[in-house]
């Protein structure tokens, strides 16, 4: 007899009631999400192996938030500080106000120019680690907040440059700490692109080294 085992990730979802939506900026009804990894037989559930996500979700536009808490999508944070970053590497923190342009016009939520300090401050101080930050962030949001993550991360490193090798490593990197395969990062990158990246002007070094923009 041939057995077919295998894995398959099993949601479970509660009602929580209406609760403030910071995305629909009104009220909406909530649910929470319990994800888990189950062992398989036959593509039959039989039984769990580790709860992988829990967060509450915007019934409306499907956001996810940390459980009891629906003032900022769960993403958000790492979103900005990965944007930041990002900048940094490329040696393109004198524009905070492009910083802000890209996190707006991808998750809707912008960067102020005293938190995009501090969040350069704080990765001056290496007290940020950021694929570790991505890791912790996996269980905490959905498929929807994993696409904006990516998306953020791909525009900001093809306004900063021409995609070599590493570049793209990195990216492939993100989504792997997201939990995430290459299909889902190739989705993300096309739907960037799909969108003419947002409208968002590349950032380049002149041929003498100074920096400009073009
Ligand atoms: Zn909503």
């Amino acid at each position: 007899m041939i057995f077919i085992f295998g894995e398959k990730i099993r949601t479970r979802s509660e009602s929580v009631g209406d609760k403030p939506c910071a995305v629909c900026q009104s009220t909406r009804a909530f649910t929470e999400q319990h994800e888990s990894l189950w062992f398989c037989l036959f593509g039959l559930p039989i039984a769990p192996i580790e709860k992988t996500a829990a967060y509450w979700r915007c019934e409306h536009c499907l956001t996810a938030y940390h459980c009891n808490d629906s003032s900022q999508p769960s993403h958000i944070t790492v979103l900005k500080q990965l944007i930041v970053y990002l900048l940094m590497g490329y040696h393109q923190e004198d524009h905070p106000a492009v910083a802000s342009e890209i996190c707006l016009k991808i998750s809707g939520f912008e960067i102020s120019e005293t938190e995009f300090q501090q969040i350069m401050a704080g990765i001056a101080r290496g007290d940020m680690e950021m694929v570790e930050a991505v890791r912790h962030l996996a269980p905490v949001v959905n498929a929807v907040g994993k696409q904006q993550v990516l998306e953020a991360v791909f525009l900001t490193t093809y306004i900063c440059c021409d995609l070599e090798y590493e570049d793209r490593l990195r990216i492939n990197l993100i989504g792997n700490a997201l939990g995430v395969g290459l299909e889902f990062v190739e989705y993300a990158i096309s739907q960037t692109r799909k969108q003419n990246y947002y409208g968002v002007r590349r950032l380049r070094f002149a041929a003498d080294g100074v920096r400009q923009d073009f």
